[in-house]
């Protein structure tokens, strides 16, 4: 049972242009897919919100192409146009807001606020590609020859294939999605199995954006398993870029796909984040950071704080208020306004988390808050601490649950290799007051991630930045600074307007 009744969720259903029984493809128009069906679960509950007809191979065929004749349209629209397009989808986004956060909400159990912030970072990604569509720039050369220009500009690069992971349903998309189409391109959305609604209701509310504005159907969806959908995407040439979100496993086996056919990626994987805490540090900033960083979003963020390192001389204190305040968390419906922590995705996130605990406690670690599974309905569990020995294997891998390890360290040096001995390179974060510390974190000797904070945690980055990570990570970068440019292909043009032809490096060439 949830505080939302029934008709509450057949409002928001009706409300985003949602059916018992959706179709689960769009090409400009709404497609009568035909692959089964299947539920989307409230994970609070473990019953079905409503369902969606996956695609066939034969579906993914017919919207891919579509999809690449929308951009062949698109393309020629002068970009600043194109940003007022994506000005109109971030107002109507706006209009919707409350809407599509409940249903983030429902389908895969944020609680209420970060429901909305998802939907927030959509609308921050319109803003930021609006003004970007004005910003596209190139850069002029010196030419080495007389009487030469030279110059790089961008130009669109095509269809751009989208797959999301669960855990954002429709705020990843956006980073994409934005950028891509003030940079020309079209987007083929492959969302996760887990989350087909918050797509479909996106996708919605671009089409409507999109007649309006009588721009062609350049956001499209595509809902299947990795079978019918994924693998096709990632083999198909007509899609010159996969900007793929998700875990490691999946990600490696889209890059050997993708290297078959030389595609390009982006690759946003997971991330085993860090939190380091020193002697010097604001204990309670620090214990505020990681509450949010390791329990937020029932752990199930990229940037989830899954290791937190402390310095002998606050160890114990530390942990004795991690304790304290783990006891506090409120754990539940997470439509429930006062709810802190909601439930796991699914059956298998919960039988993740028991395992790696059992595997946890084998290599020596010892339990020191939560470890159970709430017996109740939905998929909740306890959020957990576990001291940890150096060099467990466990704690160099991600579950997608709330586990934190905590490790102690004598110097920093000590920390920041404990820090860095784990495949992956996702986010990071040192506390402390002490500015050489600060600064040798950030230092090329320190964390090795595509993210570095100080006295921040390590979750809850804002679109402004370029986000994503190192090493098996991925190496991507999607949503701010200069993200847009694997968007876009790069052509270098020089241009002779003398009477001569001069070789660069003076070779000649005379006959
Ligand atoms: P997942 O890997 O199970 O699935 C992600 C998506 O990839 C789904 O849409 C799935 O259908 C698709 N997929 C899986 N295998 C595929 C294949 N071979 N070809 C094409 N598509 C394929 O991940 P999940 O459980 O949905 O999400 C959790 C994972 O995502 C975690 O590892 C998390 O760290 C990661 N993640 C990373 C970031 C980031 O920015 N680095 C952000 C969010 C989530």
């Amino acid at each position: 049972m949830t505080v939302l009744s029934p008709t509450a969720v057949s409002a928001v259903l009706d409300r985003l242009g949602l059916s018992d029984d959706n179709p689960g493809a769009f090409d400009g128009a709404w497609i009568d897919t035909r692959g089964p069906r299947l539920d989307s679960l409230n994970p609070a509950t473990g019953e079905p919100i409503a369902s969606v007809r996956t695609c066939s191979a034969a579906d993914y065929d017919r919207v891919a192409a579509a999809s690449v004749a929308a951009f062949d349209a698109w393309r020629h629209w002068p970009a600043p146009k194109r940003g007022e397009v994506v000005r109109l989808l971030g107002d109507e986004l706006r209009r919707h807001k409350e809407d599509l956060g409940l249903l983030v909400t429902l389908e895969v159990g944020k609680v209420r606020t970060e429901g909305l912030g998802e939907v927030q970072e959509m609308i921050d990604m319109a803003d930021f590609a609006v003004g970007l569509s004005r910003q596209l720039y190139g850069l002029s050369m010196h030419s080495e020859r007389p009487r030469h220009r030279m110059y790089e500009q961008w130009h669109p690069l095509g269809t751009v294939g989208v797959i999301t992971a669960f855990n954002f349903p429709v705020a990843v998309w956006a980073w994409n999605a934005m950028l891509a189409a003030v940079c020309g391109d079209a987007t083929l959305w492959k969302p996760s199995q887990h989350a087909p609604l918050t797509a479909l209701a996106v996708t919605k509310i671009a089409e409507r954006v999109l007649a309006a504005a009588g721009a062609p159907a350049i956001f499209n969806l595509v809902f299947g398993d990795r079978n019918a959908v994924g693998i096709p995407m990632v083999k198909d040439a007509r899609v010159p870029l996969i900007s793929a979100t998700g875990s490691v496993a999946m990600g490696k086996q889209i890059a050997r796909d993708l290297s078959d056919r030389l595609g390009r990626s982006i690759l946003e994987l997971g991330g085993n984040n860090g939190i380091v805490v020193t002697d010097d540090a604001d204990l309670d900033l620090a214990l505020r950071a990681v509450l949010f960083a390791a329990v937020g979003t029932a752990g199930q963020r990229c940037t989830t704080t899954r290791r937190l390192f402390l310095q002998k001389g606050i160890a114990a204190e530390m942990k004795r208020r991690l304790v304290r305040a783990y006891g506090t968390i409120r754990i539940g419906d997470p439509a429930e306004p006062s709810t802190v922590m909601g439930p796991l995705i699914h059956a298998n996130a919960v039988r993740d988390f028991r395992h790696a605990l059992e595997i946890a406690v084998q290599q020596g670690g010892r339990i020191l808050h939560g470890g159970k599974v709430l017996d109740r309905p939905g998929f909740f569990v306890e959020p957990t601490l576990v001291e940890a020995l150096p060099h467990m294997p466990i704690t160099c891998e991600e579950t997608f649950a709330p586990i934190l390890y905590l490790f102690e360290f004598e110097t920093l040096d000590e920390a920041i290799a404990m820090h860095n001995a784990v495949p992956q390179g996702l986010s990071s974060a040192i506390f402390t007051l002490d500015l050489r510390s600060a600064e040798k974190f950030l230092s090329v000797a320190g964390s090795d991630c595509g993210i570095a904070n100080v006295n921040i945690g390590t979750s809850g980055a804002e679109i402004g930045g370029a986000f994503g990570g190192e090493k098996e990570t991925g190496g991507g970068r999607e949503a701010g600074s200069d993200a847009w440019k694997a968007y876009m292909r790069r052509q270098t043009c020089t241009l002779n307007y003398g009477t001569d032809l001069p070789l660069a490096q003076g070779v000649h060439f005379d006959l």
